[in-house]
């Protein structure tokens, strides 16, 4: 670490911004003159700049002075900032979420200031203001859950020769889909989240009901003839989905916040 800043360079001549380079890096350093201030005051800002308070009236030059003063500690405080930073990007990265089967990370960015979320390719503007980043993700994994399952299940109910009255896609908790005496069938909007044959498996599930209301020999025997693969998500359901439904639940509650900015 240098003992004196190297250059200051003005970034904007207008509001006084500046960077102090310190070690080829440069601190952006943001001056704000506000009348109540009766010294200068640093601080080091969490969106990564260092702030510096001028009182209503005094030099330039005296505010230039009082950073070379101060560079050490400006230097301790940007390069704790960067610390941070690091380790908030390290965990943001780690952040993840399963969608259509595969471990997605979530990645937060920012666009034309905007927050944005994104994951699988995809980007979405999330304002943090209004809710917290687990419940945009639950929002949006349920509307996209709403356009797409209601589809699969006519296509599947199409291609078996099933008809049922409504198809609803729901939060339920403890079910990842159910049929009714009415022929109304219910899907959970965490299907969304399987492995698309898994979902498949369960959306087929239902459908059969609609034919055997129970769960009976010749519901699962007319049920393999048209998910061969019935055992096989029977297995993935057991030994992930229950613990997905409660890791899910807990990252959306709680997990993920605790990684927000
Ligand atoms: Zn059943």
């Amino acid at each position: 670490m240098r003992r004196q800043p190297r250059s200051f360079k003005p970034r904007n001549g207008a509001n006084h911004d500046l960077h102090l380079v310190i070690d080829e890096e440069a601190i952006p350093i943001k001056m704000t003159r506000k009348p109540a201030a009766r010294h200068f005051i640093l601080k080091m800002h969490d969106h990564g700049y260092i702030e510096l308070t001028l009182p209503k009236i005094g030099p330039i030059k005296e505010a230039m002075q009082f950073l070379r003063k101060h560079q050490p500690w400006i230097a301790d405080q940007w390069r704790k900032w960067l610390k941070r930073a690091k380790e908030q990007q390290e965990r943001n990265n780690k952040r993840e979420i399963l969608y259509r089967g595969r471990v997605e990370p979530i990645t937060l960015q920012t666009r034309n200031g905007l927050s944005c979320a994104c994951f699988a390719g995809l980007h979405f503007p999330i304002d943090l203001q209004r809710m917290s980043l687990g419940r945009w993700m639950a929002e949006w994994l349920r509307y996209q859950a709403e356009i797409e399952l209601p589809q699969r299940l006519a296509a599947l109910a199409s291609r078996h020769g099933f008809s049922y009255r409504q198809a609803k896609v729901r939060n339920q908790r403890t079910r990842w889909g159910s049929c009714s005496s009415q022929r109304n069938i219910s899907l959970n909007w965490r299907l969304i989240q399987f492995p698309k044959k898994h979902a498949d498996y369960v959306m087929l599930h239902e459908l059969n009901h609609l034919r055997h209301l129970n769960h009976s020999a010749r519901f699962w025997n007319s049920l393999r003839v048209i998910c061969p693969w019935m055992d096989e998500s029977e297995n993935w359901i057991r030994s992930q989905a229950e613990c997905l439904r409660s890791e899910l639940d807990v990252a959306i509650e709680a997990g993920l916040e605790r990684f927000l900015p």
